[in-house]
Formats: C-alpha cells, structure tokens, sequence
C-alpha cells in the first residue's frame, strides 16, 4: 500500500486544481460517473439532509444471479436525475461537508500500490506540496474506509441469503431486500 507521502509525490507531479465545472457529478452515459457510497456515507448524508435511506441512495446497478430466481447487488451509489447526481443544484455540490470519499477525492483513486485518474479538465494545473499531502491524506483515509467497508461485505456475504424471486444489496450491514 502507498503512503502519504508517496501518494502526495505523484499528485504534486501530476497537478490539479478543481474548476468547479460540475462535470464528475453529471451523467454523460448510463454507467458514468456513478458514485458508490458505503452504508456509513448514506447515513451521514441521511443525517445533514433529513432525507430518507431510498431518496439518497439506489442499488447498484449490476444485480447477480444468486441460482434460486433472486439477485444481489453489492454497493450503494447516490441517485442520479436523467443527467446528473440529484445532489447537483445550480451548478454546486449541496451537500459539499458531507460528500462521499469518491466525490473528495476525485479525480483520484488508489487502487492497492496503483494511482488511478479519470478524465477531468483539472489535471496538471499547479498543485502545492501542502495541498498535495492533503489529498495525498484523503485518498489513504479513502482507501482504508474502502478496506473496511469490504471487509465488512465479505463477513456478511458468508452468511447472506436472498428469499427466492428477491432482490437484495448485500452491504456491511446486512442483507437489504428490495421492495418490488
Ligand atoms: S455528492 Fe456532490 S460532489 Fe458528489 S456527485 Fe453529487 S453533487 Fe457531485
């Protein structure tokens, strides 16, 4: 696993700077840009909005045969409009304090001893050594809530059933039947 220091060494390289332009939060294909959240990040979102559990988050998309007629996901994402993340208003993140992980670190990722990038029309823009440690920080505080979240998947997965003709999210907290 990469420390701070060297995550920070090849962001600092690389370069970034948010432009504010919204793009990461909006739908530009069916799969893009989806934002998986973990049970942890909806109850937070829950908590600052007062919205309830099925307003802020949907089942991810890409539901598993379980053999006997049910299915199961395995992530949360935040709902989208036709276009964008319903938490996109005029522009503007608004629930910015409370963003998931994926939206604080974007554009970056690391994925083991890997830096990922996506698209964004920030990258290469002058980034200082301070706010290079501080996204540097952000994405190994991400990689470990990812780690744990995962853990906790793997713990109930073991013991997970899906009632026959069902669809479920399988998350850390348990198995989550779907209504319909
Ligand atoms: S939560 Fe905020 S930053 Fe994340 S996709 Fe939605 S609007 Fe964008």
């Amino acid at each position: 696993m990469l420390g701070v220091d060297d995550v920070a060494a090849r962001l600092g390289s690389i370069g970034f700077r948010c432009r504010g332009c919204g793009a990461c939060c909006r739908r530009v294909a069916e799969d893009s840009n989806l934002v998986l959240v973990s049970p942890a990040e909806v109850r937070a979102i829950m908590a600052a909005t007062g919205m309830a559990w099925d307003k802020v988050a949907e089942p991810y998309p890409d539901f598993i045969d379980t053999g006997n007629g049910g299915k199961y996901t395995l992530a949360w994402c935040l709902r989208r409009t036709a276009d964008a993340c319903i938490f996109l208003r005029d522009g503007r993140c608004s629930i910015y304090a409370h963003r998931p992980w994926i939206c604080r670190t974007y554009p970056f990722m690391l994925v083991d001893d890997d830096l990922g990038v996506s698209e964004c029309p920030g990258l290469g823009a002058p980034l200082s050594p301070c706010d290079a440690r501080d996204a540097a920080a952000d994405l190994c505080r991400r990689q470990a809530a990812e780690a744990v979240e995962e853990s906790g998947i793997r713990a109930v997965f073991h013991e997970a059933s899906v009632p026959p003709g069902k669809r479920a999210v399988i998350d850390s907290e348990g198995v989550k039947v779907l209504d319909g």
